[in-house]
C-alpha cells in the first residue's frame, strides 16, 4: 500500500480524497489518498516529511509555486505553468508536474468544441487564469483579459508575450470590459460559487454572440453565469471535468498507466452527485 495527498491551506471543502478513492477503487489499488493541510511556513517541512512517506502529492493553492525550489526536478509541464500540482517521489527524487492545463482541455475535448484561434475572454488573472491562457494560446487564441486589478491582468499578459510573441492580448477592469464578441468566456474568479452564489463576474449582455462558456467553478453544478449562458443559447461547461481529469491524470504520472475515456466518465458521473449533496 502506498500513501498519497493533497497539500494546500486550507482544505476546508476539498474533494480530492474522494476522487482519488474513486481511482484506487477503480483500478483495485490498495493505496491511500488524504488531504494535508500545510501552512506556507510549514511548507520545507512538510516537503521533507512527504519525501519519507508519501508516493506522490498533489499541491493546491497557496503552494504551487512555492514549492518548485523545494523539488528535485521539474518536468515539461510545470515548467511551462511555472507552478506545481502534482509531485511523484521517485526514490526519494521529488519531481513537479502540472496537470490543471490537461484538466482544463479535457473540459473542451469533452464537447468537442475546437477552441483554435478564437477570441477569449477570461475573467480572473490568478493561478488558474494562467493555466486557461497558456494552454489555448497554444492553439493561437486571442485574449481579452478581465481583472479586478488590472496590473495582475497586465503581469498575466506580460507572460503570455514572452512565451507566445505572435498571440493578441489586452487586459481591462472587469467592471470596463469593452464591448466585442468573444467566442469563448472562461470564468476563473470564484464568483459564482460560496459565499457568491447567485453572483455572476459580468453582465448576461456579454453573453450574446458568445459559442461556449466554461466556469471553472463547479458548485454549484450551473452557476448563475452558466445559467444565464444556457439562456443565451451557448455551449456550457463547468470545472468538474477539470477537476476530475487533472487528478486522473496524476494517477496516470504516479502509477505508470493510462486511464481509459469510459474510467473517466464513470467517475466524473459520480463526482457530479458527490457534489449536488
Ligand atoms: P486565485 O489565484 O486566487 O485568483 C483568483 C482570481 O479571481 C483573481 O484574478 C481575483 O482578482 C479574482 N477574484 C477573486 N474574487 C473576486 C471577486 N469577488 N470578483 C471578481 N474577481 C474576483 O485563484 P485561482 O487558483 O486562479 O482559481 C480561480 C477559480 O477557479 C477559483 O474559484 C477556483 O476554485 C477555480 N479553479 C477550479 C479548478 C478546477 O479544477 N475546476 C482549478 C483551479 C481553479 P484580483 O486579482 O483582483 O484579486
Amino acid at each position: 500500500m502506498k500513501a498519497y495527498a493533497l497539500i494546500g491551506y486550507p482544505l476546508e471543502h476539498t474533494y480530492s480524497p474522494f476522487l482519488h478513492k474513486l481511482i484506487f477503487t477503480a483500478w483495485a489499488l490498495p493505496h491511500t489518498y488524504i488531504a494535508w493541510e500545510v501552512l506556507p511556513s510549514e511548507l520545507a517541512v512538510g516537503v521533507e516529511m512527504f519525501r519519507r512517506n508519501f508516493a506522490g502529492f498533489n499541491v493546491t493553492s497557496p503552494h504551487k509555486k512555492e514549492i518548485i525550489p523545494l523539488l528535485d526536478e521539474l518536468d515539461l509541464s510545470a515548467e511551462i505553468f511555472s507552478a506545481v500540482n502534482t509531485v511523484k517521489n521517485e526514490d526519494g527524487r521529488l519531481i513537479g508536474y502540472n496537470t490543471d492545463g490537461v484538466g482544463f482541455m479535457a473540459g473542451l475535448e469533452r464537447l468537442d468544441y475546437d477552441a483554435t484561434d478564437k477570441h477569449i475572454l477570461i475573467l480572473g488573472a490568478g493561478g488558474a487564469a494562467y493555466t486557461v491562457a497558456l494552454e489555448l494560446a497554444r492553439l493561437g487564441c486571442s485574449f481579452t483579459i478581465a481583472n479586478r486589478e488590472v496590473e495582475t491582468a497586465y503581469q498575466l499578459k506580460l507572460y503570455l508575450d514572452k512565451r507566445f510573441p505572435n498571440v493578441d492580448s489586452e487586459v481591462c477592469n472587469i467592471e470596463r470590459i469593452p464591448r466585442q464578441k468573444y467566442e469563448m468566456i472562461v470564468n476563473a474568479t470564484p464568483v459564482g460559487m460560496p459565499p457568491l452564489v447567485g453572483h455572476s463576474p459580468i453582465h448576461p449582455s456579454y453573453l450574446e454572440g458568445a459559442e461556449l462558456v466554461y466556469d471553472l467553478n463547479y458548485n454549484p453544478a450551473r452557476s448563475l453565469l452558466l445559467q444565464q449562458a444556457e439562456q443565451a443559447g451557448c455551449l456550457v461547461e463547468n470545472g468538474l471535468p477539470m477537476l476530475v481529469y487533472q487528478g486522473i491524470r496524476s494517477q496516470e504520472i504516479w502509477q505508470g498507466r493510462k486511464a481509459s475515456p469510459e474510467m473517466g466518465e464513470e467517475i466524473l458521473a459520480v463526482m457530479a452527485k458527490e457534489v449536488q449533496k
